[in-house]
């Protein structure tokens, strides 16, 4: 069994990188990528410990997409290389994004009386990635909300008394970008794209499908037996890679490393990723 959704320090997770992956190899997993919001900086301690502990790994990223509410666009990005250049301009932006957003939401949060700072907030996320899962934890600490999710319902969330949004690539832009740094681009959790129809879900997949998706995500723990069944059927009629994971933050979600809503994720799916990963390098490379 495998993992192909998990986040670290790096962005909004509770573990460092490297203990991501021992979680994984304690848990029996065989595989496992990470897929931190925005950024590659956890990418090299994992990869480093998955070669000591013998797991197979494969790098890859989370990027939020222009999508309207209330939906969310999530593209993962898988077997992207570290050192490509478009890949560092692309987290650069997405971070920049971040930067311009979180002080607003702080200033928000201190004109409604809320206890916060910008520095907290840094020192909660430790890494490059601030992210409202970080307010979030401080809001819960401090007894403002009694979860992460209240957090999200009360202040966090569209419609929450201190929303903002960030600046986001368009979807043909991300997925541009994951090709372009050798990665291949997925559809995370389409659940979350809050369709309102099937027909809905078939013609954003098909206008992606356009511009370069590879995969969608279908085992995910936001999923239920109904959806992976429809998900995987749509997979199979448009020849999208099949990919699953548990979406995996630590204490900041509650969700179990390598199971997805009671589930665990065929192995088959990872040698199928890296087969399609490595065959693109393969013709790229020609
Ligand atoms: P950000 O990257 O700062 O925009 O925050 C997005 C992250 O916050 C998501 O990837 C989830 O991990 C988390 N998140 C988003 N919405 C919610 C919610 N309603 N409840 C709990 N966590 C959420
Ligand atoms: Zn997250
Ligand atoms: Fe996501
Ligand atoms: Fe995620």
């Amino acid at each position: 069994m495998i993992d192909l959704h998990s986040h670290s320090t790096a962005s909004d997770g509770t573990l460092a990188p490297a203990e991501v992956v021992r979680l994984a190899v304690d848990r029996g997993l065989s595989a496992l990528a990470l897929t931190d919001h925005d950024t590659i900086d956890g990418i090299a301690e994992a990869s480093a410990e998955a070669n000591r502990l013998g797991l197979d790994f494969l790098p890859g990223i989370e990027i939020s997409a222009e999508y309207p509410h209330p939906g969310t666009l999530h593209l993962l990005g898988y077997g992207i290389d570290p050192q490509s250049s478009i890949l560092r301009d692309m987290t650069k932006t997405l971070l920049e994004g971040r930067d311009n957003r979180n002080p607003k939401i702080i200033d928000k949060l201190q004109k409604l009386n809320v206890a916060i700072t910008m520095d907290e907030v840094e020192r909660e996320a430790g890494g490059n990635v601030v992210g409202r899962p970080h307010i979030a934890a401080i809001l819960m600490r401090k007894g403002y909300v009694g979860s992460i999710k209240q957090a999200f319902d009360k202040y966090l969330a569209p419609g929450g008394l201190a929303y903002f949004d960030k600046e986001r690539l368009s979807p043909v832009k991300a997925i541009g970008m994951i090709l372009e740094s050798g990665g291949l681009p997925v559809l995370a959790h389409p659940i979350q794209l809050r369709y309102q129809n099937d027909a809905q879900l078939e013609r954003v997949v098909k206008d992606l499908l356009d511009v370069g998706l590879a995969g969608i995500e279908v085992i995910h723990s936001d999923h239920d037996a109904k959806l992976i069944a429809q998900y995987s059927a749509l997979a199979d009629r448009f020849g999208l890679i099949k990919t699953g994971g548990s979406d995996f933050h630590g204490a900041n979600k509650k969700v179990d490393l390598g199971i997805a809503n009671g589930r665990r994720i065929p192995r088959e799916y990872f040698d199928s990723l890296l087969a399609a990963i490595q065959n693109r390098k393969a013709v790229a490379a020609k």
